[in-house]
C-alpha cells in the first residue's frame, strides 16, 4: 500500500477529532481543510478503495463516499464516463 501522498496531507497536525464529525451537517470544519489539501484525490481513492466506514476521507463523508461508489457502478454498468467527483463534493452536488 503507497501512501507516500499522507506526507503532503494539509490535515497533518490538526486535531483528527474534526474528521470525525457525528452528523455530515457537522462536517464543514473538516471539509474546509480537506478542499484545501494537494492530495484530496489520492485521499478520496484510499477511503473508497479500503472501504473507510467512518470519517471525512478526501473532502467526502460516508454518505458522500457510499454515493460516489454507486454513481462509479452504474456508470460502469451504462459505459458512461465518470464525472468530476472531487469538483461535486466541492460544491456539495454529489447525487445520488
Ligand atoms: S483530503 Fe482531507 S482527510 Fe484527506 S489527507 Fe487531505 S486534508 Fe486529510
Amino acid at each position: 500500500m503507497d501512501l507516500k501522498w499522507v506526507d503532503r496531507s494539509a490535515c497533518r497536525g490538526i486535531d483528527p477529532i474534526i474528521f470525525y464529525p457525528v452528523t455530515d451537517e457537522e462536517a464543514g470544519p473538516a471539509k474546509s481543510v480537506c478542499s484545501e489539501c494537494p492530495v484530496q484525490a489520492d485521499c478520496l481513492e484510499h477511503a473508497i478503495s479500503h472501504r473507510e466506514h467512518n470519517g471525512v476521507w478526501g473532502g467526502a463523508t460516508e454518505r458522500e463516499r457510499q454515493r460516489i461508489i454507486r454513481r462509479r457502478r452504474r456508470a460502469r454498468t451504462m459505459g458512461l464516463p465518470l464525472e468530476d467527483e472531487i469538483a461535486s463534493l466541492s460544491t456539495g452536488v454529489v447525487a445520488g
